[in-house]
C-alpha cells in the first residue's frame, strides 16, 4: 500500500564518495517521503508539495511523524550474530586473547540449536531497535544457527548478508568450532544453495544474501584459502559476498598482523586473501576480493595494500567501537579516505559494545579529532551520516536499492522521535544554532547523531515495510 511520512528529512543524495557528501546533503524541516505500492520512493521534498506524487486514484496511509526525523535505515557493515550474548565480555585482553578466552567458548554455546533459536531472536530484535535496515552480519560455524538467524531475519522483514564463521585450525577453546578441510567447503557451500537470494528467489530483489566468511587468516591454512578463492571465483557471478577481518591489532611481535606475516611469510596481510598467501607472497590460488568484500578494521594498513582494496573496490567496515574495546587503535581517517578506498561503519558487536550505527560515528568523530598533528580531522556530520548508511549500502554493492532517499531507490528508512529520549529531545529545542543557515543545519544534524539512543529511534522500514518480530 502506498504511504506517505512527514517529518525532518536529512539524507546524502546521489552517489558521490564520502569528500562530496557536505555537497550532497539534503535536510528538508518540513518534508515528505512519498512511498509506492511496490515499496519505492516516488517523491522526497516539501511537505506542501507532495500532493500528485502518487498516482490520481491512490489513497496512501497518511503518516505524520513531525517533530521527529526520517533517516535512511542504518547500514552495518560488520556485526558478529555468534556474540549476541558476548558483549563487554571481560578478562580477555587484546583481540587474539579476548577471540580464544571469552569468544570461542561463547560462540560454542551456539552448538545448542535452542540457544541458537534464542540468540536469532535477540539479533534481530536489537537490530530493529537500532535501526540497522542492512547489515553484513559474520556469522555462528553451525548451520542450525544460521538457519535460524535467516528465518528470523526473513520473519522480521530486515535485509541480510551473512555466511558461516569458517575455521579448519585453532587452539582448544575454539576446537568445537573447527570443520575438516572438506566440511569448510561442503558447509560453505550448502549454505549458499540453501539462503542466497531465497526470500524472493532472484539475488537482485532478494533481502537476504550469503556471503564467505573465513574468520581471518589465522583460523583457516593455506588449503581452506586455496579452496575458498575456488568457491567464490564460481559463485561470484551469482552476486555471493566475502568477509572477514584485516590489520585489526598490530602488537608487535605477538599481535593478529605480526602473526599472520610470521605464519604465512607473506609481505602483507592483505596478501592472504588476494590469493598470494604462500611465502614471499607467492600466488597459490585466486583472490578473494571485488566490490562485494568487505575486510573490517584495516586499522594497520600498508599502503599497498589501501590501493590493492581500492582498485578491487574491497570496502573498508571501520569499527572504532570496537578498536577502542580491544585496544586495536585508531584507523589513520585522511589517509585511508584519500587512498580512494569506500569506508563504511560496523559495530562488530561483540568486540564493540554498542549495537547503534550512530553510537559507532559518534565515536568515529571522536577517535579522528583526536589524531595526532596533521592526521586529526573534525568530521563534517554529513561525512558521519554518508558513512553510516550510502557508504553501507556500496560496500554492500546494493547502492542502486538503497543508502539515501533518491527516486526509485527502496524505502528504507528509520522514525526518530526525539521525544522519547529527553537528553536529545532538550539539545535539540534549546541547543545553541549559528545564524547561518547552512551551518544551523548541520549542527541540528550532528547533535541528532550523537545523541539517538535506542529509545528514540521508533519505527524502521525496509522497502516501505515496517521491520518488527511478531
Ligand atoms: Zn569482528
Amino acid at each position: 500500500m502506498s504511504q506517505v511520512h512527514f517529518g525532518h528529512i536529512f539524507h546524502v543524495a546521489g552517489s558521490g564518495t564520502v569528500a562530496d557528501a557536505a555537497a550532497s546533503l539534503v535536510s528538508i524541516e518540513d518534508g515528505a517521503l512519498v512511498i509506492g505500492d511496490d515499496g519505492r520512493i516516488v517523491f522526497c521534498g516539501n511537505r506542501v508539495d507532495h500532493d500528485g506524487a502518487l498516482p490520481s486514484g491512490a489513497d496512501p496511509t497518511v503518516f505524520d511523524h513531525r517533530p521527529g526525523f526520517l533517516l535512511p535505515g542504518f547500514v552495518d557493515t560488520h556485526i558478529h550474530f555468534p556474540q549476541t550474548f558476548a558483549g563487554d565480555a571481560y578478562g580477555g585482553g587484546q583481540l587474539l586473547e579476548w577471540l580464544t578466552l571469552c569468544i570461542f567458548p561463547s560462540e560454542s554455546r551456539f552448538a545448542d540449536p535452542e540457544y541458537a533459536e534464542r540468540a536469532a531472536v535477540e539479533f534481530c530484535t536489537r537490530r530493529i531497535a537500532a535501526g540497522t535496515t542492512a547489515a553484513m552480519v559474520f556469522g555462528s560455524a553451525f548451520p542450525h544457527a544460521q538457519d535460524a538467524l535467516f528465518a528470523t531475519t526473513k520473519r522480521a522483514g530486515l535485509r541480510i548478508v551473512s555466511g558461516r564463521g569458517i575455521q579448519t585450525v585453532g587452539g582448544d577453546t575454539a576446537q568445537p568450532l573447527l570443520t575438516s578441510e572438506e566440511d569448510a567447503i561442503r558447509l560453505t557451500t550448502e549454505e549458499i544453495e540453501k539462503w542466497h537470494g531465497a526470500d524472493t528467489g532472484d539475488v537482485a530483489t532478494a533481502l537476504l544474501h550469503v556471503a564467505i566468511v573465513p574468520r581471518f587468516s589465522l583460523s583457516v591454512t593455506t588449503e581452506t584459502l586455496r579452496n575458498l578463492g575456488e568457491l567464490y571465483d564460481s559463485v561470484r557471478e551469482r552476486g555471493v559476498y566475502f568477509h572477514s577481518h584485516l590489520n585489526e591489532n598490530a602488537r608487535p611481535g605477538t599481535g593478529e598482523v605480526d602473526t599472520t606475516k610470521q605464519v604465512y611469510q607473506v609481505d602483507s596481510y592483505l596478501d592472504t586473501y588476494d590469493g598470494k598467501f604462500l611465502p614471499g607472497s607467492t600466488v597459490g590460488g585466486k583472490s578473494l576480493l571485488g566490490k562485494r568484500s568487505i575486510l573490517a578494521h584495516c586499522v594497520h594498513c600498508q599502503d599497498s595494500e589501501l590501493e590493492r582494496m581500492a582498485e578491487t573496490g574491497t570496502s573498508i567496515a571501520h569499527c572504532p567501537v570496537s578498536q577502542q574495546f580491544l585496544g586495536s587503535g585508531t584507523m589513520p581517517w585522511k589517509r585511508t579516505i584519500a587512498a580512494g578506498v569506500n569506508v563504511a561503519a560496523g559495530t562488530d558487536f561483540g568486540g564493540g559494545d554498542e549495537w547503534l550505527i550512530s553510537k559507532v560515528l559518534s565515536d568515529a568523530f571522536k577517535v579522528h579529532i583526536s589524531e595526532p598533528g596533521d592526521a586529526g580531522v573534525s568530521m563534517h556530520p554529513a561525512e558521519m551520516l554518508f558513512t553510516g548508511t550510502l557508504a553501507g549500502a556500496r560496500a554492500l554493492d546494493m547502492e542502486d536499492r538503497f543508502g539515501n532517499f533518491d527516486l526509485g531507490k527502496e524505502a528504507d528508512f528509520i522514525v526518530v522521535e526525539p521525544s522519547r529520549h529527553p537528553p536529545l529531545d532538550a539539545a535539540l529545542k534549546y541547543g545553541i544554532r549559528s545564524d547561518d543557515a547552512q551551518l544551523a543545519r548541520e549542527q541540528t544534524l550532528f547533535v541528532l547523531l550523537m545523541g539517538i539512543r535506542e529509545p528514540a529511534v521508533t519505527e524502521v522500514y525496509v522497502r516501505g515495510r515496517r521491520a518488527e518480530l511478531s
